[in-house]
């Protein structure tokens, strides 16, 4: 191999290059994503299934996602924030975009010229809408929020009965498209608060007349039938990660991540490792460093202190190299990572060999449950340093 860097859009060349060059090759399956919108849309009972692509399709690219989703069929996406909205209109004319955060004031026009619709949670939102709806007759969709026991956005349930029970003046203007509330629980199947909030939303949904409603995230899909009314809106299930706990997920993951190794040292019995010394070696060994750090959202949560090699989870996280494993040794820093790799035959110990990090024996659940946190996280997370590969969905 040559010592000089290939150029970086020569087919081949790009991988090897890219792996010289950047802190590790972050690859996002689109295939994969799709399979997992299908296996929704299967499990969903016949509701529509929307796509929730906020932070940038959690971190793994919604320009090019959400349309991809929309060749498949999905016609409803939700994102967070206007300018989250604003971007996903450009790639996606013709598509429904709901804001989850409702309406940012004095921002009416905007939702309007891009035919945006704010998910609307609290009563100033609703009568700004209504008004601006009022003065200007050609966009008037929204949706409404209601909260049933998440605590966090929406309308209370008497404020929305208040609302329905005088539809003509408080409604005045605007077309809803859609009633949802949000599960706070839904991960845990077996908690009592899923059947409370369904009970209470089913009622709401009675008093809506012929507002669809929507109540599902990705766990809520797994809940059951009833969960499911007119229309979903999983997040994370597409993205390959976790939706209920302690379950076998049934998403095919996403993302893989490696990054090549740098540098290779052995060091004594008794050394010190990275920032603090934290880890201090129990006999000699062969070190190897990666460049990717927390900056890169590989968390420092994922580093050691003193541990042995059969330390428990919780104790630092691991990479593959091949099929074996190499715990990570000493704190995660900025832009770096140190890892034993002691046990790991020579020939694959050496610079430039690539380390996983997320793939097939890493997964985003696996890495968070090491770094004490959610799939959720390690994906919006993911580093901007990376180089990124999108594999097609064919
Ligand atoms: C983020 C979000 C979702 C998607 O949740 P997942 O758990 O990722 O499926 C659905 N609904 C609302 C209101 C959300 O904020």
């Amino acid at each position: 191999m040559s010592s000089k860097c290939p150029p970086l859009d020569e087919g081949d060349a790009e991988e090897a290059a890219v792996s010289k060059m950047s802190t590790g090759l972050l690859t996002i399956d689109l295939a994969a994503i799709a399979g997992n919108y299908e296996m929704l849309c299967a499990a969903a009972s016949g509701a529509e299934v929307a796509a929730v692509v906020k932070a940038d399709a959690y971190g793994c690219g919604a320009h090019l996602i959400a349309p991809m989703l929309y060749k498949k069929g999905c016609r409803t996406f939700f994102v967070a924030t206007l300018s989250e909205a604003i971007d996903l209109r450009k790639v996606l004319p013709d598509a429904r975009i709901f804001i989850l955060d409702g309406l940012f004031p004095g921002c009416s026009p905007t939702y309007s010229r891009y035919r945006l619709m704010p998910v609307i949670g609290s009563l100033p939102m609703l009568h700004e809408w209504s008004r601006f709806c009022q003065s200007n007759s050609t966009f008037s969709a929204c949706a409404l929020h209601v909260d049933t026991g998440m605590n966090r956005l929406g309308l209370g349930t008497e404020e929305l009965l208040h609302l329905f029970a005088n539809k003509k003046q408080s409604l005045q203007g605007v077309d809803v498209k859609l009633l949802i509330s949000h599960l706070a629980c839904a991960d845990d199947p077996g908690h009592e608060q899923n059947d409370r909030q369904l009970e209470l939303f089913a009622r709401l949904v009675q008093q809506a007349g012929d507002i669809p409603a929507s109540l599902a995230n990705s766990a809520g899909v797994f809940l059951g039938r009833q969960y499911h009314f007119d229309l979903v809106r999983p997040g994370i299930a597409l993205y390959g990660g976790r939706a209920i706990k302690n379950k076998a997920n049934p998403a095919r993951p996403v993302i893989s991540l490696s990054s090549p190794i740098i540098q290779v040292r052995t060091v004594k019995k008794g050394t010190g490792i990275g920032y603090g010394s934290s880890f201090v070696t129990r006999r000699q060994t062969r070190l190897a460093t990666l460049p990717v750090g927390y900056a890169d959202g590989y968390f420092r949560s994922l580093g050691t202190g003193n541990t042995t090699r059969e330390s428990s989870a919780g104790q630092g996280a691991g990479v593959f190299i091949g099929e074996y494993e190499a715990p990570v040794a000493g704190r995660i820093s900025m832009d770096l990572v140190t890892i034993d790799v002691t046990d790991i035959p020579a020939d694959l110990a050496r610079v430039g060999q690539k380390a996983e990090l997320l793939g097939s024996h890493i997964s985003i659940d696996d890495l968070a449950d090491r770094a004490g946190t959610i799939g959720y996280e390690i994906l919006t997370s993911l580093g901007h340093r990376f180089q990124r590969r999108y594999k097609e969905a064919g």
